[in-house]
């Protein structure tokens, strides 16, 4: 069946072939044996009438004569044609008909024609008889079997010509279908492995060259399609890359046919699979509620005015993390009424994050989250015109936590920074929502109070945050204890803008710690007087460390009970101020220990005495104790003892006779670096004395761990303990418990006989007061001594 394909050019030649040819060949057998018979006929017809001519003149002439004979004559030489079957002559002449008949088998005659002539007397012109001829065509009939015979040999004889053209042409058109056969193989994915085998120089074979050129140019063709497609997925590699380092992902709507097209990328940003297939609003879906309807409404403004469109939003991944994003794009309207947006969506989440990093940076103290500075003045500026309209009031509270560093140097920064956690979550507690809450630095808060209606309210917060923070607080492991003071200015009373009242807040303050720290204290002017005399007095100060002169040293002595002789005598500063004049230590000290200018002239003190005693030793008075006072700054300071020994040995003088006094809060404030200088002191060979004490709050245990020598009882104690029951209970107390530890003791603030007979009587061991001596300057102290020990 393979072979016989009906619509192979072969087969439809050799159809086509047959077909006619037999429609020829029925055509030419009919027209031919048409033409045979017909023709036959005729001349078989003329034959019998010439015949017919030729012997009726005779048989006339015969007949008319009544000659016979020569007709039966005529007759038998007639039959010599053996197509002549009958001839029959009728004449009233004869009495019957004279018949001439060809002996023939009847059976063998097929067809005949008959023909009928009358006969007339030649000369008369009467009939005198007819003649019939009757003529055989079996003739013809064999004519026409030999005629069928050629036919049909003619039949097969052109049979077998189309058999042979049928042969011939199928071999001529086999290698043409051989070839379509190969052409099938080609494989555009392996065009080098196809090649057409050697065709014969006819025409197939140029079919088949020019085939090769074809596929040659196919497969360059390939080439180039394949270089192409490389290139293309090359740059698409590309572009997918760099949508994914930029988070940048495209696609395009054909709004009519609703068609989205979308780039990996907004797959990778959507957190969906890439095989999932999503529509127009599938994708819109994605978008949070907050943001939908603008979404939805900036785009079909841009469809329907055909223009650009940035909308920045935020979507919902797939699992459920929001993220933010910027889409750019436009519309593209065409004149065939087709409508696509091309836009980009750009994942801008991290960028939005460090925005927001680099605002919280900007307003938020990374610590507490609270607001910082920057931000304060924001929410200051709008309290400002906001109390301005309504002719308001608002507050700003200055806190600060009292010994907060000392937090920080034993417990470590950690704690410190957990404290501060803590204590900004408790503010913002108490506080209102309206209010805000700022840490300006270190263990510094700043509150804003806003709308509050009478100064009493702020005074009111500031007691709610002291007595809520001044509690135990869990840090860790630690419990702290923390107290904190707070300064309050208002607005407008106490100044018109954030600045001013935060300066006069921070004074406040600074009078709340003056104070006792763990108080509030609200602004006032006389704080600012305070503060400007604290800065003159310093810069003052800063002039006098030049001029060492201005520092001098007064003496007070101090006189044995036992003896009543000076045993002793406490070194006292005393500035004389170029244009002033002499100023005590109670308006400076304080000043010079919180700025550290109190190192310097400490040191300008110690050498002042130290010249003194060697001066004094010359003048044989026996070898006085001197008591030098150091405030903490100079205590802990590290060069202290090495620039005491060294002018020691500068001067030739004992260390023995030099006492230096802390007092008992320096002393318990860091117990364990106290200890190691007091140490020191005695390890060069100096005393110590507690100074002040019974204002602080030291205990038993404490003093017997300290290489103390004396205690100095505060002349608060002293001077009132003739009218104050208490104080004398106090007095009597210490002197008891420092003879129970073996200390030695010195009544301070000694102004009256009262006072004397008391402190000998309790057994106090030294006095030192007004009722003796003032303090005074070195010259004035040796004419004392000369007068009260001689
Ligand atoms: P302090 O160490 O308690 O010194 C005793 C203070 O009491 C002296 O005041 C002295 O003049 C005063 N005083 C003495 N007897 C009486 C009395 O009978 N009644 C009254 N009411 N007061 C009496 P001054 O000299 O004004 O010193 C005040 C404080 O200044 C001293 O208190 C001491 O803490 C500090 N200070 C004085 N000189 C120095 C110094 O050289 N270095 C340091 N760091 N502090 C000093
Ligand atoms: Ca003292
Ligand atoms: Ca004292």
């Amino acid at each position: 069946m393979r072979f016989i394909n009906i619509h192979s050019i072969s087969t439809k030649i050799i159809i086509l072939l047959v077909v006619t040819s037999t429609l020829f060949i029925v055509f030419t057998f009919s027209m031919a044996k048409n033409i045979f018979s017909h023709g036959f006929e005729k001349i078989v017809y003329e034959k019998m009438l010439i015949t017919q001519d030729t012997i009726i003149p005779q048989i006339e002439l015969n007949l008319s004569y009544d000659f016979t004979l020569p007709i039966v004559e005529l007759g038998n030489d007639l039959l010599e044609d053996k197509n002549i079957l009958l001839l029959k002559i009728e004449s009233k002449k004869l009495h019957t008909p004279l018949i001439f008949t060809n002996a023939l088998k009847k059976e063998n005659i097929s067809s005949q024609y008959t023909t009928y002539k009358k006969l007339y007397d030649p000369k008369t012109k009467k009939e005198i008889g007819r003649l019939t001829l009757m003529y055989s065509t079996n003739s013809y009939d064999n004519y026409m079997q030999d005629f069928y015979g050629w036919i049909i040999w003619g039949i097969v004889g052109f049979l077998a010509f189309i058999l042979i053209i049928s042969l011939l042409l199928s071999k001529a058109l086999r290698p043409l279908s051989n070839l379509a056969q190969e052409m099938k193989q080609f494989n555009p994915f392996e065009p080098q492995k196809f090649q057409l085998k050697e065709f014969k120089d006819d025409e197939i074979g140029s079919i088949a060259s020019a085939a090769n050129i074809m596929i040659e140019n196919l497969r360059k063709y390939i080439q180039h399609s394949d270089e192409l497609t490389a290139e293309l997925s090359t740059k698409e590699v590309h572009l997918r890359d760099a949508q994914r380092i930029a988070n940048v992902g495209s696609w395009e709507y054909n709004i009519v046919e609703d068609i989205l097209i979308l780039s990996d990328e907004v797959y990778r940003i959507l957190g969906t699979k890439l095989s999932s297939h999503l529509t127009f609003n599938t994708f819109l879906d994605y978008i949070t509620l907050d943001d939908k309807a603008r979404v939805k409404m900036i785009l079909e403004n841009a469809i329907k005015k055909g223009s650009r469109f940035n909308i920045k939003y935020k979507l919902i991944k797939q699992n459920s993390k929001v993220i933010h994003v910027r889409t750019r794009g436009k519309v593209r309207k065409k004149l065939t009424g087709e409508i696509k947006l091309t836009a980009v969506t750009i994942d801008i989440t991290k960028e939005i994050k460090n925005k927001q990093t680099i605002e919280r940076l900007a307003y938020y103290d990374a610590l507490t989250n609270l607001p910082n500075r920057t931000l304060l003045q924001d929410r200051a500026n709008i309290a400002l015109s906001k109390a301005k309209r309504n002719k308001s009031k608002f507050a700003i509270l200055f806190l600060d936590l009292d010994h907060f560093k000392l937090i920080n140097d034993t417990l470590g920064h950690n704690v410190g920074d957990e404290l501060l956690i803590h204590i900004a979550n408790q503010l913002k507690n108490i506080l209102r929502q309206s209010d805000s809450i700022s840490r300006i630095g270190g263990d510094e808060f700043i509150i804003l109070l806003s709308e509050i209606k009478s100064d009493e309210d702020a005074s009111i917060i500031a007691n709610k945050i002291l007595s809520t923070l001044n509690t135990e607080h869990q840090i860790s492991s630690n419990k702290l204890h923390i107290s904190t003071s707070i300064g309050i200015a208002i607005y407008p009373q106490n100044g018109t803008n954030l600045e001013e009242l935060m300066t006069k807040a921070d004074t406040a303050m600074y009078d709340a710690k003056k104070n006792g720290r763990n108080n509030y204290k609200v602004y006032s002017q006389v704080m600012s007087e305070h503060i400007n005399n604290v800065i003159l007095v310093e810069n003052d100060l800063r002039a006098s460390i030049q001029n060492q002169d201005d520092f001098k040293v007064y003496y007070q002595p101090k006189i044995d009970t036992k003896t009543s002789n000076v045993s002793g005598v406490e070194a006292l500063l005393r500035w004389e101020h170029p244009t002033k004049g002499l100023i005590y230590p109670d308006e400076f000290i304080k000043i010079a220990e919180d700025n550290g200018a109190i190192v310097s002239i400490g040191k300008i003190i110690i050498q002042k005495v130290i010249q003194d005693i060697s001066e004094l030793n010359k003048l044989s008075f026996g070898e006085l104790k001197f008591a030098i006072n150091l405030s903490a700054k100079q205590f802990l300071d590290t060069t202290l003892i090495p620039f005491i020994t060294q002018l020691i040995k500068e001067y030739d003088v004992k260390a023995s006779q030099l006492e230096f006094e802390i007092t008992e809060t320096l002393s318990m404030q860091n117990i364990q670096e106290s200890l190691s200088v007091m140490n020191k002191i005695k390890e060069i060979g100096s005393s110590i004395a507690i100074d002040d004490f019974g204002t602080g709050y030291s205990s038993l245990s404490y003093l017997k761990q300290f290489p103390i020598n004396t205690l100095k009882i505060d002349k608060e104690f002293v001077i009132d303990m003739t009218q104050d029951k208490d104080d004398k209970t106090i007095v009597r107390t210490i002197i008891s418990m420092a003879q129970a530890l073996g200390l030695r003791t010195v009544a301070e603030g000694v102004e009256t006989k009262e006072h004397v007979t008391a402190l000998t009587l309790m057994g106090c061991n030294e006095l030192q007061g007004f009722h003796f001596s003032k303090a005074i300057p070195f010259k004035e102290f040796t004419a004392f001594l000369q007068e009260y020990n001689s």
